[in-house]
């Protein structure tokens, strides 16, 4: 017994011994974005199948493969603890939106999480922060988690201005929801200049920025929602810089882009954020 007590000790982070966070799962997501078809899919969800590390309860692990794959991947990782997700969902629930897809739809076919305002699509598609908010409020409206996407661009990154923009991202995606909706949600910071750059932002910058939000959740939800909301760290994560990222604080798992098409990248980043992240959230 006081072997564990001093092996648990041993593996605390400093940074978890000043913290009053409770324990928080890691949660890895692949984004396979717009870069595979059928076989691709199903030949990337089988690799997860030999991870080991997934039969263990202090990991999840979630993949969002293009829509017309979902059905398929998710019959191949039925008998796993894997979860499956959507990238986009439209803001209304049903109607005359040709091509769209909505939540209650995404909901019939078992999807756990959805992507909200990632950067490419309030870009590329042009979505706003209402936009996002309405997007947010209709899938509450069903049992799929939301993991929402902030973060600054280069040039906010440059001015120094990425508090404030990470700031009115929040308020104005959040604006409305209850307490409890918030506490349902995933949180990804994704500085823009780090997404498939190869340019990671440093473990202190993502931290530092981490509890910026955490912060923020703290002050309009509480505590108790801010010290069990999950923030994921996404942009160019790789198994070279997961260890020393994962290790902080307030950075409990990925969203994970390119690296999430090799099947071996991949389960390495979910090896390295279940035994990186493990005993030392234990001890809270
Ligand atoms: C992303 O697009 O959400 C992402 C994090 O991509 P990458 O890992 O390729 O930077």
């Amino acid at each position: 017994m006081s072997f564990f007590i001093v092996f648990l000790l041993f593996n605390m982070n400093q940074n978890y011994v000043n913290s009053t966070i409770s324990y928080r799962t890691p949660l890895v997501v692949g984004n396979w974005k717009m870069n595979t078809n059928l076989d691709t899919s199903l030949s990337l969800a089988n690799y997860l199948l030999y991870n080991k590390k997934l039969q263990f309860k202090d990991i999840e692990v979630a993949i969002l493969p293009p829509i017309p794959f979902f059905v398929n991947v998710k019959k191949l990782l039925k008998n796993s603890n894997i979860k499956v997700g959507a990238q986009n969902v439209f803001h209304q629930l049903q109607g005359p939106y040709t091509g769209k897809i909505s939540a209650l739809m995404l909901n019939s076919i078992g999807c756990d999480y959805v992507l909200v305002g990632h950067s490419e699509r309030r870009f590329i598609c042009k979505e706003t922060d209402d936009d996002i908010n309405m997007i947010l409020k209709s899938i509450y409206k069903t049992n799929i988690k939301p993991i929402l996407c902030i973060g600054e661009t280069k040039l906010e990154n440059e001015l120094n201005i990425q508090r404030e923009t990470i700031k009115i991202q929040l308020t104005k995606n959040l604006n409305g929801l209850t307490a409890k909706q918030v506490q349902q949600m995933i949180i990804a910071y994704e500085p823009i200049w780090a997404i498939g750059t190869g340019l990671s932002a440093s473990s202190q910058i993502a931290e530092s920025m981490h509890l910026v939000i955490r912060n923020l959740i703290r002050k309009n939800y509480g505590s108790e929602i801010a010290d069990n909301i999950r923030i994921l760290y996404g942009g160019s994560v790789t198994p070279e810089n997961a260890e020393e990222l994962i290790k902080c604080a307030d950075i409990d798992g990925f969203l994970v882009g390119s690296s999430s098409l090799n099947g071996d990248s991949f389960n390495k980043i979910i090896d390295i954020t279940r035994d990186e992240n493990n005993f030392s959230n234990y001890l809270l």
